[in-house]
């Protein structure tokens, strides 16, 4: 065996070393406080501190800036295992990662050495200010402006929904550097925008499920960054850099979604074995057998997937189609399996001394963000007719 391939051995040793660690932290220090802080829709800040610890802010950020580097493959794997017991908390590193991957990927030499040792500490957390009250999808539409004013930028308008936003210290903004380019897209770019005056958090949103994170709306009136902090120091970008980041973005969410599947499987399969009726324990009955093999099906096939994108991503190939099916495949494996897990529990499922409807709650979320599923089976239909033309 070369070096090379002894390297890679130990590097991916090391990285299953560090999945563990993840999966056992989760279980001991995530499992008990869940329901609490979901519960009271509370800002877990002792679990932030930990995940700190853990190193999971540079989980992969490139070890030249103080990050871990995982690969994508390693780094899905670890957001399965913490979704599987809580999703919420992977959100918060999920959105930062995002932030700083766009950096590592666009950013200027400057802004990768003045930003990215400090998210990997985690003692910058950044959020994605992309969304406004009339633009999600369509991102194209956005109204936020960044008007030029010397060396700085003006930046006016609003966003929402944005991940991180109250406890976070910055945002990567997307904004329309020339709101009358045509097309659209080339008059779009992407601020690295700092806390500070005409910044405005405007509140908490109240959600159905995804508690205890901080998703807010935003306000700019005025607000000044300096024109150092566009990413890549060129105009016109902002649109590719963002779509850019999707591949990734995409193979987190559908982890998201199958963690909260195998979450909701193994949650099923405790208590159809614990649960007894017509004398015997449900998992006896054919109907409760249907529902967990189909679960099983999906969170295999969701994981299968996963896998194949991010170890494409990881060869340095372009996963549009992959990444796509992934996410897909991952979103709508959590919001079935949870729903059938929902049914198993029977009028338990109702009753929050039990959990299994905190993973319910929180199901539907991976299947709009990151591109609503609708949009990814349009993304996976003309990925398909492209490779086959005829
Ligand atoms: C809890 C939560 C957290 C979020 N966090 C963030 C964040 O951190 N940062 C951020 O920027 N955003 C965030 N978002 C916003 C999220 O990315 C958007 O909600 C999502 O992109 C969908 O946009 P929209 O809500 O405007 O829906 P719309 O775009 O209005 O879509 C409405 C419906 O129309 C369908 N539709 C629209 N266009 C098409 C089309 N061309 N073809 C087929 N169907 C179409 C959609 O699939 C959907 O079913 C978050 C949202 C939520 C709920």
């Amino acid at each position: 065996m070369n070096d090379i391939a002894h390297r890679n051995i130990a590097a991916s040793e090391e990285q299953q070393v560090f999945v563990d660690a993840v999966e056992s932290w989760a279980e001991k220090e995530l499992r008990p406080v869940a329901r609490k802080f979901d519960q009271a829709d509370e800002y877990p800040h002792e679990i932030v501190e930990q995940m700190k610890e853990l190193g999971l802010f540079g989980a992969t950020i490139g070890e030249e800036y103080g990050g871990l580097g995982l690969s994508a493959w390693t780094y899905a794997q670890i957001v399965v295992k913490v979704a599987s017991v809580w999703m919420a908390p992977s959100g918060i590193f999920n959105s930062h990662l995002i932030m700083a991957s766009a950096i590592e990927r666009a950013g200027t030499e400057e802004q990768k050495r003045s930003y990215l040792p400090r998210m990997a500490t985690g003692e910058y957390r950044g959020s994605v200010g992309l969304t406004e009250p009339n633009a999600g999808s369509d991102l194209q539409a956005i109204h936020t402006v960044a008007t030029r004013d010397g060396d700085d930028y003006l930046v006016n308008g609003n966003k929402t929904w944005i991940t991180n936003s109250l406890h976070g210290h910055g945002t990567l903004l997307l904004v329309k550097t020339d709101p009358a380019a045509e097309p659209r897209h080339t008059g779009m770019s992407l601020l690295i925008a700092d806390k500070g005056p005409g910044f405005h958090v405007v509140g908490k949103l109240k959600k159905m499920g995804y508690r205890s994170i901080d998703t807010c709306e935003l306000n700019f009136q005025d607000f000044r960054v300096p024109r150092s902090q566009l990413l890549g120091g060129v105009e016109g970008k902002g649109f590719y850099q963002t779509a850019g980041g999707l591949e990734l973005g995409r193979i987190n969410v559908a982890a998201r979604g199958a963690g909260i599947a195998e979450g909701s499987l193994k949650h099923a399969l405790r208590y159809a074995q614990e649960r007894s009726a017509f004398g015997k324990p449900i998992w006896q009955h054919q109907a409760v057998q249907l529902k967990l093999a189909d679960m099983a099906t999906q969170v295999e096939g969701a994981k299968r997937l996963i896998e194949q994108a991010a170890r494409k991503f990881d060869a340095g190939e372009r996963c549009d189609l992959e990444a796509a099916m992934a996410k897909l495949a991952g979103s709508e494996a959590g919001a079935f399996c949870s729903q059938e897990a929902m049914r198993i529990f029977g009028g338990y499922s109702y009753s929050v001394e039990y959990e299994i409807e905190r993973y319910y709650r929180d199901a539907m979320l991976m299947c709009i963000g990151e591109g609503t599923n609708e949009i990814l089976r349009t993304v996976i239909a003309k990925q398909l007719v492209e490779r086959y033309r005829i």
